[in-house]
């Protein structure tokens, strides 16, 4: 008999449980969210673009940005998907809709859902405003979603 087959192999997974840091950009970005219902970008000194989420390093210039600018809360719909199927990850029952949306201000889009999920009433261009959560919990949801105006 080979070595090989002498050797059992049981297979199953490991739950290995952990938390990263957010990181002191997205801490603030969150915080100012849901304590004080402001959308907050960074703005970099050298292009003049301003990110939101926020990042610490300008993609285009590499430059590190630490000028924090307040954003409005509306902006404009770049584009959209309407999800209908369910897995566990999701954070609202199916059908809604991921919309990209362009904050008023920002040279980034930002992702988030918004309270239309009936793709005929919805197109490019339209505008939205984030309605921010009654009890924040530190957690991007604190802006509920965007509404339709
Ligand atoms: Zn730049």
């Amino acid at each position: 008999m080979s070595e090989d087959k002498e050797k059992k192999i049981f297979r199953g997974r490991i739950k290995v449980p952990y938390k990263h840091t957010a990181g002191a950009y997205v801490e603030r970005f969150i915080t100012e969210i849901g304590k004080n219902h402001k959308i907050m970008g960074v703005k970099c000194p050298k292009c003049g673009k301003i990110f939101v989420p926020p990042k610490m390093v300008c993609f285009e210039c590499f430059e590190k940005m630490e000028e924090w600018v307040e954003l409005g809360n509306q902006g404009t719909i770049k584009g959209f998907t309407v999800v209908s199927h369910s897995t566990p990850v999701l954070p609202l029952k199916p059908p809604f809709t991921y919309a990209i949306i362009t904050l008023d201000g920002a040279s980034t889009d930002f992702v988030h859902i918004i309270n239309e999920s009936d793709p005929k009433k919805l197109k490019a261009g339209m505008r939205v405003e984030a309605v921010f959560k009654e009890k924040p919990r530190k957690r991007i949801l604190d802006i509920e979603y965007f509404k339709l105006i």
